[in-house]
This record gives structure tokens, C-alpha cells and sequence, in this order.
């Protein structure tokens, strides 16, 4: 069994999307659509394949869930269903926004933080089923919920929560936290 504690997206939005932001931070947040439009080919998603994709149109992807910075229980990487989810993150997680807290320099913290690129997402089948860089890779749409679909930030932060994704304010730090107890927290709420 592998115990994979530090994984995250090269791209993930997850300190800048203000798709998970709490109420009251998100009017304070540009979303990706908003900061990379200009850049942004009209329905990349369905018109390119992931391999053709711009620096902003791969970040526009990422929903912001803070998923992959779970910490994980992995048997096979070839086998996503093999993987066992906790609801314990990354010492570097504000657990109550759901957001890195050094995301720039974040590998300075957490140097084995594992990148999310195009080259390395096939092996990374780990990732929750929602995610939308799994999704495009296996030939599957992006979740209804999604930024890029709905346009609207308030909306895809509402479907979100009924959907039952993302980790803020229902995760907790593995700062101090011991193997033994770290193996009691696995949960369910994340489908890889
Ligand atoms: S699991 Fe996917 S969508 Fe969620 S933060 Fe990580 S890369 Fe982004």
C-alpha cells in the first residue's frame, strides 16, 4: 500500500479559482474566466485534446476541489479503484477555505508535492471522478457543475456543495497527526 500524502494540480485553482470560496470572500476573488478569457479558445474543452491546450485553458480546468491534496491510501496506481481517500491534507491547507496557503512557492514547503502536467496525468488515475482533467482524459464531459459550463461562479459553488465536492471546512491538517490515526480518517465523500 502507498501512502501518497502530497499530490496537487501544477494548474489547480485551488488558491485562485473563487469557485470554493466561502460567501464572502468570493466578490473579492477574480475567477480564471475572468483573469484568462483573453486567452481562453471558445469550448476548448470539447475542440482540442488535452495535449493542445494552453497554459490558461489547462488552468481554467481545475475546479478549485482541493481533492488531490488529500492525503490518499493507493494499492495499484493503474487501479483508480484501489484508492482510499482520508479527509486529512497537506500541512500547507487552510482547512476551513479549502485553499493552499502557499500555492507559488508551495514546492519549497512540500517538495515531493506531485504536479499535475499532461505528461504525468495518465499516471494519476487516482484523481477524484469529478476532476475535470481525469474526465477529459478518459474521453468523459466535464461535470454539469463546472465553471467553464455554468459561468457563473456563485452557481458552480452552490452545485458544488449539493454535489457533495470539495474539502473546505470539513478536512483536517496532517500537521501532528500519526500513521495509526491518519489510517481512521478515511472517508467517503471523495470517488476517485
Ligand atoms: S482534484 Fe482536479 S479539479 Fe480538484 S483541485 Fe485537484 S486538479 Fe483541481
Amino acid at each position: 500500500m502507498l501512502h501518497q500524502s502530497h499530490s496537487y494540480s501544477e494548474t489547480t485553482s485551488n488558491t485562485k479559482s473563487g469557485i470554493d470560496l466561502p460567501s464572502d470572500a468570493g466578490a473579492q476573488e477574480s475567477t480564471p474566466l475572468e483573469t484568462t478569457a483573453a486567452t481562453l479558445r471558445p469550448q476548448f474543452w470539447t475542440q482540442f485534446k488535452l495535449a493542445e491546450l494552453n497554459h490558461s485553458e489547462w488552468e481554467a480546468l481545475c475546479d478549485g476541489c482541493g481533492s488531490c491534496c488529500l492525503i490518499k491510501y493507493i494499492d495499484n496506481d493503474d487501479d483508480e479503484e484501489l484508492v482510499e481517500y482520508t479527509d486529512v491534507t497537506c500541512q500547507l491547507m487552510d482547512c476551513a477555505t479549502g485553499y493552499c496557503q502557499h500555492y507559488d512557492s508551495r514546492q519549497e514547503y512540500v517538495p515531493d508535492c506531485i504536479q499535475l502536467t499532461i505528461e504525468n496525468l495518465p499516471n494519476m488515475m487516482w484523481l477524484p471522478a469529478h476532476c475535470a482533467y481525469k474526465r477529459l482524459y478518459k474521453g468523459q464531459s466535464l461535470p454539469s457543475w463546472h465553471l467553464l459550463l455554468t459561468q457563473d461562479a456563485v452557481v458552480t459553488q452552490q452545485q458544488m456543495r449539493a454535489a457533495n465536492v470539495g474539502v473546505a471546512g470539513r478536512c483536517v491538517t496532517e500537521i501532528g497527526m500519526s500513521d495509526e490515526e491518519m489510517e481512521t480518517r478515511v472517508v467517503n465523500w471523495v470517488t476517485p
